[in-house]
């Protein structure tokens, strides 16, 4: 059984936190270090660590993250300009918090990632 992390206290409002979205499968709340204008985390309120540990019996509720990216972009009125989502996973790809978020990055031009920077 993995071990819970902040993300869960944050789901059950344990702890503050900027929540912009809620709902019985996932929660979106302000990243407290943001590296873009607007900086979003979106996490499945189960405790997922990874993309490793992510089952066939997740995959509605992956897809329910992406959904969810797209309305709070258009909440957050960045939508029509364009954004980027980021899954790290593991040391390698620099993920320090072991449950599963969905970076949602936007409000300016992004560098440093895609093929045109
Ligand atoms: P990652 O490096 O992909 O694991 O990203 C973890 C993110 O969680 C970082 O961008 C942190 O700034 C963010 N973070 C850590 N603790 C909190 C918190 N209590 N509230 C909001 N964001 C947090």
């Amino acid at each position: 059984m993995a071990e819970e992390t902040i993300f869960s206290k944050i789901v059950r409002r344990e702890i503050p936190s900027d929540i912009v979205y809620q709902d019985d499968r996932v929660t979106a709340f302000r990243d407290i270090n943001p590296r873009a204008r607007v900086h979003i985390l979106i996490i499945p309120n189960k405790l997922i660590p990874s993309v490793n540990e992510i089952q066939e019996e997740d995959e509605a509720l992956i897809g329910h993250l992406f959904t969810v990216a797209a309305q709070v972009a258009r909440q957050e009125n960045i939508a029509s300009d364009g954004y980027r989502l980021i899954f790290n996973c593991g040391r390698n790809g620099g993920q320090e918090v072991p449950h599963l978020h969905m970076h949602l990055l936007g409000g300016e031009p992004l560098k440093g990632f895609g093929f045109n920077c």
